[in-house]
């Protein structure tokens, strides 16, 4: 059975198409600057990649395009071969502790949560319906990064503000990043053997997270009400002391959408090293002494230490610990930094091992006291496979 995941933004359409249950990716491709100029797609297949530009006034002709591009390859002979849809939506609410069919019922709540998350929840309910449109009869489904953290228990989803602020507005931890955490951590209780596990799984991209995992549940993460919590990243400062940001409005010229701006956009690696928000390029700078890179990647370093850390005592010890995601799986750098800084917890790092890119392997030595892996994370299968779950 055919099955294709969906990761909808504003301007943007990522897919996959997978054979289920197999699991083996047929194609995959982006589709980038819908409803602006200068729109083009690419595909990867058979490990070609082809770009081609290509006006692209809204998501639903992105579909079409994918129909036609699947049928001239021989992907499909006819549009009902593709039996289902997932669809990527960040914003899960409280109301979904799984995925879900995207029935009318379920489309209206996460249209209702879409003020929690303004800038993702929108384009993924564009995507739905736009698949809606062109793939009729197949089943589609609601993906969330939210829902694995619904286990978290209220003493570590509530904010120490009014109560009410929960009851009435819905502020508390959702944590992201959530289908990540749950890949990685399934694939490495296959590496150790054992499924009643205590990991630390770190997504470490240009977006950020830390999750503790017990038993297959997660207990904690550092994203919270919004993916700007926790670690610093790319461009999102993480956590901060709230009262900067009423002390930067009542002191500075700056607007509320001004601030929010700044904070996700302009802060993280790029804010503190005014020179560049990848990871990549940092590198690069501390390599030429450049000294605000290297503070930058110090504070970056310090903060997943922190997190990992503080998971350790929560999960009263820990079985493994996973770097994934862009900066996770390829920087040699970041994870030598990071490992080298919990020698007090008795792990070691084995930097022949660490030499590593983008490939599932164990980097720490055999005498480490907590396994540390390398595991690519795979967001668009988890996607497929419940997808394939909820058709079966
Ligand atoms: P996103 O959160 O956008 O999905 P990714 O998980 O794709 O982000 O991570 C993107 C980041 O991964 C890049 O900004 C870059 O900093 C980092 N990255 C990718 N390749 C390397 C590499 N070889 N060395 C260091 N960092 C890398």
């Amino acid at each position: 059975m055919k099955v294709l995941s969906v990761n909808a933004g504003s301007s943007s359409l990522k897919f996959s198409l997978f054979e289920m249950p197999e699991e083996k990716e047929l194609i995959c491709g982006v589709f980038e600057r819908i409803g602006i100029d200068n729109s083009f797609y690419s595909l990867k297949l058979n490990d070609q990649k082809i770009k081609k530009e290509i006006s692209l006034a809204d998501h639903k002709i992105a579909f079409e395009i994918l129909i036609n591009e699947l049928i001239n390859n021989n992907i499909i002979s006819s549009l009902d071969e593709i039996k289902g849809i997932g669809h990527r939506v960040v914003q899960g609410g409280a109301y979904f502790k799984q995925s879900a069919l995207a029935s009318p019922d379920n489309m209206r709540i996460i249209e209702e949560l879409a003020s929690l998350a303004p800038l993702h929840n929108p384009p993924a309910i564009t995507g739905v319906k736009a698949a809606m449109e062109v793939f009729k009869n197949a089943t589609q489904t609601l993906v969330f990064d939210t829902a694995f953290h619904q286990t978290i228990k209220k003493e570590n989803f509530l904010y120490s503000v009014p109560y009410k602020w929960y009851t009435d507005f819905g502020v508390r931890k959702y944590g992201f990043h959530g289908t990540s955490h749950k890949y990685v951590y399934s694939k490495v209780n296959k590496l150790i053997g054992n499924d009643d596990t205590k990991v630390i799984t770190c997504h470490i991209g240009n977006g950020a997270s830390i999750t503790a995992i017990k038993n297959g549940k997660s207990i904690n993460t550092s994203m919270g009400f919004t993916p700007n919590a926790g670690l610093m990243m790319g461009t999102r400062s993480g956590d901060i002391d709230p009262t900067i940001i009423t002390y930067m409005l009542k002191n500075k010229t700056m607007t509320v959408e001004e601030l929010e701006n700044v904070l996700n956009k302009e802060s993280g690696f790029l804010g503190i090293s005014e020179f560049s928000s990848d990871s990549r390029d940092i590198e690069d700078g501390i390599e030429s002494g450049n000294e605000k890179c290297i503070l930058a990647q110090e504070m970056y370093v310090k903060r997943i230490v922190n997190y990992i850390a503080k998971y350790y005592v929560e999960l009263g010890g820990c079985d493994a610990i996973v770097f994934t995601a862009g900066i996770g799986e390829n920087s040699i750098k970041t994870r030598a930094d990071v490992i080298n800084k919990l020698y007090a917890l008795g792990i070691k790092l084995d930097k022949e091992q660490n030499n590593v890119r983008g490939e599932e392997r164990l980097i720490s030595t055999i005498d480490s006291k907590i396994p540390v892996y390398v595991i690519p994370t795979n967001e668009e299968l988890i996607i497929a496979s419940d997808t394939y779950a909820m058709i079966k």
